[in-house]
Order: structure tokens, then C-alpha cells, then sequence
């Protein structure tokens, strides 16, 4: 099942795809719901970013080959930050270019949309109630400010540097997933989630036991090799086998 967040008519919804058509669903997306039999065609809406996340974790040098690139060493247990729920924008919105930065980098990811709240999984608890299902992430980075600051947050966290849908797919099986982002139509990263040093349910696990994690709450498990620069007027494209395409411009904000 692919779930849709949009706007119509000026309402807030949340429905199914089904071909070309949306079928609004009733009650709440991440417990019980019914799909309602008055479908919109899809051309008809605006989309939104899937979720409004209390967070965002996102895992750093989890793909052996982006952390060679990176020259960092792999790390023994799962390297962690967070970046702002202000962040997020979906698949039809603009990456800001920001002012303070000079090196604006895509980073293609799988990520993670939680559906119930998990907290302290223990190793035999199950992991799949908790999630939701999986969307494409683009986790915008400015590569200059992460080189000069000790922390990621300036780097990882201005506004619209959380790119995240088209949708929300509940079937696909996070552990073989084909990971790639285009730059203008170019292939720039091509990976699959098999590489992942941490898997989906270790990384949810893990994260738990760490802090509690909220229904819509987003975990982005890493970027492939392949990262590299974007410049105001490209197209980002992120594509996850089985979810869809995460297609955003860059702009240099003007106001
Ligand atoms: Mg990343």
C-alpha cells in the first residue's frame, strides 16, 4: 500500500494510491482506518511531506562505501544526529540554497516512518508493529559547514534540508532495496540497502533504547557512495525500488 499525505481543496488528508487515483482513508494512519470510496485523482492534489516527525535520526557512514569516501572508519556501533522537524519539505517543494554555505550536497537515503511509539526494544521484541512503513529521504547536507563545525547541526539542519516522500510504502522489505539518486537526470549514487552496516530493525532497536521514539517520527539509515554538490536550478532526484521518486529543485532563496 503506497500512503499519500496532500492537500485538497483545501484539506489535509491522507489516502491511498490506487492507479492514478487517491482514496482518502478515515481515522488515524498510524492505528485503525478505513479507505473511503471517494477517490481524487492524483493530478488534481498538492503533496505534502508523508509525516510531521516530532525528530529526525538519521545515521551517518552506515554504507561501507560512502565511508571510505568520506575517509571516516566504520563505525562499531551506529553513528547518530538528529535533524530538525523545521526541515521537512516533500516532493514537490524547493531545496533552499542557504547564504552560509558553499558546498550544498544531495545524500539519497532509505528512510524509516514510525507508527508506534517504541521505546526500550529489547532484542526479541518485534520491530515490524513499530513501523509504518519506508519513504525516500534526502538528507541535504552543507558539506563546508559539517567540515568546519564539531557538531552536524548547523551543517544538517536549515530549512528544507529534509526532503522526504513521495509516500509512504507499507509492503517493500527494507533489506534489499535499490537506493539511487539522479543530479539533473544523472546517475550520482546507486546503492542497496543490503550494504547497510546496521540494519532497519537494529537501528530501531538501538534507537530506542535511547530515545522514545514518536508515531511519524523519522529514521533516515544513511547514504551510499556517491555524494556530491548541487547548484541552485538542479533537480534532485531520490529512488527507492518499490516506493517511488523523491524529486526536488534546488533554489537560492531570494527573500
Ligand atoms: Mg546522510
Amino acid at each position: 500500500m503506497k500512503i499519500y499525505r496532500f492537500r485538497y481543496r483545501k484539506k489535509i488528508l491522507y489516502g491511498v494510491l490506487k492507479e492514478e487515483f487517491l482514496f482518502p482513508i478515515k481515522g488515524s494512519v498510524f492505528g485503525d482506518f478505513r479507505i473511503e470510496d471517494s477517490p481524487v485523482p492524483i493530478s488534481e492534489v498538492f503533496i505534502l511531506p508523508p509525516v510531521e516527525p516530532t525528530k529526525i535520526v538519521a545515521v551517518g557512514a552506515n554504507y561501507r562505501d560512502h565511508a571510505q569516501e568520506m575517509g571516516r572508519p566504520l563505525p562499531e556501533v551506529p553513528l547518530l544526529f538528529l535533524k530538525p522537524s523545521s526541515a521537512v519539505i516533500g516532493a514537490r517543494d524547493i531545496i533552499a540554497y542557504p547564504e552560509m554555505s558553499k558546498q550544498v550536497d544531495y545524500e539519497g537515503e532509505l528512510a524509516v516512518v514510525i507508527k508506534k511509539k517504541a521505546r526500550q526494544l529489547a532484542d526479541d521484541d518485534p520491530v515490524e508493529e513499530h513501523i509504518l512503513g519506508y519513504t525516500c529521504f534526502n538528507d541535504i547536507t552543507a558539506r563546508d559547514l559539517q567540515a568546519r563545525d564539531v557538531q552536524f547541526t548547523r551543517a544538517k539542519s536549515f530549512d528544507t534540508f529534509a526532503a522526504c516522500g513521495p509516500c509512504i510504502d507499507t509492503d517493500v522489505d527494507p533489506s534489499a532495496l535499490q537506493v539511487k539518486t539522479f543530479l539533473n537526470g544523472k546517475l550520482r549514487q546507486s546503492g542497496n540497502t543490503r550494504n547497510l552496516i546496521f540494519t532497519v530493525p537494529f537501528l530501531v532497536r538501538f534507537i530506542s533504547r535511547i530515545m522514545t521514539l514518536f508515531p511519524g517520527d523519522i529514521i533516515s539509515t544513511g547514504t551510499p557512495a556517491g555524494v556530491g554538490p548541487m547548484q541552485p536550478g538542479d533537480r534532485v532526484d531520490v529512488q527507492i525500488e518499490g516506493i517511488g521518486t523523491l524529486s526536488n529543485q534546488v533554489m537560492r532563496k531570494t527573500e
